[in-house]
């Protein structure tokens, strides 16, 4: 048996999209997994949340989820203002993703979904 028998080898696992490639750097108290994504996308996890399942994936799951929730309601005029004000941002303001994504989830609120 290893001396740090505590720390968990967690290679080969998978959380949600994520298969667990090989231990990353330590930072602080926290252990950093490198992982593989479904989607071909690698990224580093904590521990700790991929472990409690609040990190699931490279991200792509909460783009899909966002735009599933966009195409439920197929041709409501709601969906249709919100993704042409989506399109309005990215190509007026150069947005980034992670501002498109705030102003779809703020959408997204306001049109009670
Ligand atoms: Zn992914």
């Amino acid at each position: 048996m290893p001396q740090n028998s505590k720390r968990l080898d967690l290679t080969g696992q998978r959380y949600g999209r994520l298969t667990v490639i090989r231990r990353a750097e330590q930072r602080g108290q926290n252990s950093y997994w490198f992982c593989q994504c479904d989607c071909g996308n690698t990224t580093e996890a904590q521990q700790g949340s991929l472990r409690n399942g609040t990190h699931k994936s490279c991200g792509c799951l909460t783009r899909e989820l966002t735009a599933k929730r966009f195409t439920k309601h197929g041709h409501s005029p709601s969906r249709k203002a919100a993704v042409r004000q989506a399109n309005t941002i990215a190509i007026g303001q150069c947005a980034s993703d992670a501002q498109i994504q705030r102003t779809l989830d703020t959408l997204s609120m306001a049109d009670g979904v």
